[in-house]
């Protein structure tokens, strides 16, 4: 049996024919994560892909936001299949149950941590050494905190909380469970391509958390050293705080260093490898020690700023005869049957707890009809004012952000995104830097960039093209959310709005010089100056987060990020530009 799990950054990842790219991954079960689809985008050849069943969880908040799916072969077809994490999003049979003690939760608060389509379920039946068992494979892309908003800290660790909960009694009923995904956390400094740049780096409660998920934070200790008896572990005192699941990445690849999932995309670190590991496949203690053989990540895969992890166990797969009832198959959409959409939902609201809860709630009755229609699987039940405070699924995105991201991903076939890149900087900048510095030949002036007294080591430079759930690379830093804009498009524009007026273009020589006169007393953009480090031309950005700089450009190193160590990284030049004469 092999498991592969993959944040692939939206389904277009998977554009050059889906069905190739699973085969490609080789993989009995193939979990994916930010799918971007939610009900309403789904389409007939994401869902129904050939050989393999699928189940998809979709956010309820916001259109092409989150969601996961697991896609299996059909040797490898669960007998069981569920959306969610918390149990209410199940109305049908096929379900894993074991829900766990959700004591801690509020009825409310369980709702928002399944509203975002955040988890998967399947389980499948296995032979391991001539014996039947089972494994639920738990897919999940785990909450990022995002700095700007300290109420999805709490989610962040909800979500763990609650996705331990569940793991741990799916475990307890007697099915062996992996948990795997992107969790947004990486775990310890040798997970992180700069650990020191990190205020209290173990204090970070995400990574307190993996601690006791995990069994054995030291594993290379542990798997050198003498194995632990077996029956002292489950009797001593201790066991019930010692984590229950093993890293296998970890356990197979204990000292590796610079071994990452996840990259900025805006600053080029994936050429330098300066990134994060945070994408993980976690398997219950004995099913790793017993029956993982391998498991390793494949960073040579491209198209997403993820790339794909996998594990290769010793058992094989019993395939169940018949997917079961949350596989995409039987969506009505795709069932052959035109059966009006509205019927679907409301079956599956007069089975669902939820509709009984919806009175409860405050919110807009006309909201949640139209909401129910969005959603099918009803969820409409929380009002959209208390999402808009706890969930960030219901944030709208600016428009601009949106195109940025689109056209900075790489958007090839699925062979460009398996071979690997060159790692040549020039080639790899995107095309608002060759564009600057196409811009610096033609112009000969050189105005003067005023120079801030900051650096990039005080700027965090998130844009909006930068990948919306990753875990910042400067955590703890004062952010600026920037994107990079052409100075070819900058300088059009303020062309068309400032044409000279005869009366003040007196002596206007060349057509050259003139340009250059009026760049410099029309505020047009400044040519890039060169960075101190590498005399290379800076790349033109804008902050683009709202607050006092909104709008302001400054410059800095074109080269991709990379730790401070790399001299073939971006140095720390950093300028305003100054647009105040
Ligand atoms: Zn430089």
């Amino acid at each position: 049996m092999k498991v592969v799990t993959w944040n692939i950054n939206g389904i277009r990842t998977f554009r050059g024919g889906i069905k190739k790219a699973l085969d490609s991954l080789d993989a009995d079960v193939i979990c994916v994560q930010e799918t971007k689809v939610t009900r309403d985008l789904l389409n007939e050849r994401t869902a129904i892909v050939d050989g393999y069943n699928s189940y998809f969880s979709f956010s309820r908040g916001r259109s092409g936001y989150s969601g996961v799916a697991t896609y299996c072969k059909d040797s490898a077809t669960p007998f069981a299949a569920e959306e969610g994490l918390t149990g209410l999003l199940t109305n049908h049979e096929g379900a894993v149950g074991c829900y766990g003690d959700q004591a801690e939760f509020c009825s409310e608060e369980l709702q928002l941590l399944d509203n975002e389509g955040r988890a998967v379920i399947t389980q499948h039946r296995i032979m391991c050494q001539e014996k039947e068992q089972s494994v639920a494979v738990i897919n999940v892309y785990c909450p990022r905190a995002d700095p700007e908003k300290p109420e999805r800290k709490q989610f962040k660790l909800q979500f763990y909380k609650l996705l331990q909960c569940r793991a741990e009694a799916v475990l307890k009923d007697g099915s062996h469970v992996i948990v795997l995904g992107d969790v947004n956390t990486s775990h310890r400094p040798i997970d992180h391509c700069d650990p020191s740049d990190i205020d209290d780096f173990d204090g970070n409660p995400g990574r307190k958390w993996l601690n006791g998920f995990l069994h054995g934070v030291r594993q290379e200790v542990e798997r050198h050293e003498e194995e632990p008896d077996e029956e002292s572990e489950v009797t001593s005192s201790d066991s019930s705080r010692r984590g229950k699941f093993v890293d296998t990445f970890r356990y197979f690849h204990p000292t590796r260093t610079n071994a990452f999932t996840c990259w900025s995309t805006l600053t080029g670190a994936r050429q330098t490898n300066y990134g994060t590991r945070i994408d993980y496949i976690f398997a219950d203690c004995q099913l790793a020690k017993e029956q993982f053989v391998a498991a390793d990540i494949m960073p040579e895969v491209e198209g997403s700023d993820h790339c794909p992890v996998w594990g290769q166990l010793r058992c094989s797969l019993l395939p169940s005869s018949k997917p079961p009832p949350l596989c995409t198959r039987y969506l009505p959409e795709f069932a052959g049957k035109q059966q009006k959409l509205s019927r679907f939902f409301v079956k599956v609201d007069q089975k669902s707890s939820q509709s009984d809860q919806r009175d409860a709630l405050p919110g807009s009755q006309e909201e949640e009809e139209l909401r129910e229609n969005l959603n099918p699987f009803g969820a409409g039940n929380i009002s959209s004012k208390k999402r808009l405070i706890t969930s960030d699924s219901v944030v709208p995105k600016g428009k601009k952000a949106k195109t940025v991201k689109t056209s900075s991903k790489p958007q090839g076939s699925l062979l460009s995104f398996f071979k690997p890149k060159p790692t040549n900087v020039a080639h790899s900048t995107e095309a608002p830097v060759r564009q600057c510095e196409k811009t610096l030949d033609e112009v000969t002036s050189s105005q003067k960039s005023q120079k801030s007294s900051s650096t990039t080591n005080d700027v965090s430079l998130i844009s909006s093209s930068a990948p919306e759930e990753t875990e910042p690379v400067f955590d703890g830093s004062p952010q600026l959310c920037i994107s990079t804009t052409t100075e070819e498009n900058d300088r059009q524009m303020k062309a068309e709005r400032l044409t000279p007026q005869p009366t003040v273009a007196h002596s206007a020589a060349k057509k050259g010089a003139s340009l250059v006169f009026w760049k410099s007393v029309l505020h047009g953009p400044p040519p890039p100056p060169s960075c101190k480090v590498h005399g290379e031309p800076c790349v033109l950005r804008t902050v683009k987060k709202e607050g006092p700089n909104m709008g302001k450009q400054f410059f800095v190193c074109a080269r991709p990020q990379g730790h401070a160590s790399n001299p073939d990284a971006r140095c720390n030049f950093f300028a305003w530009v100054d647009k105040g004469k």
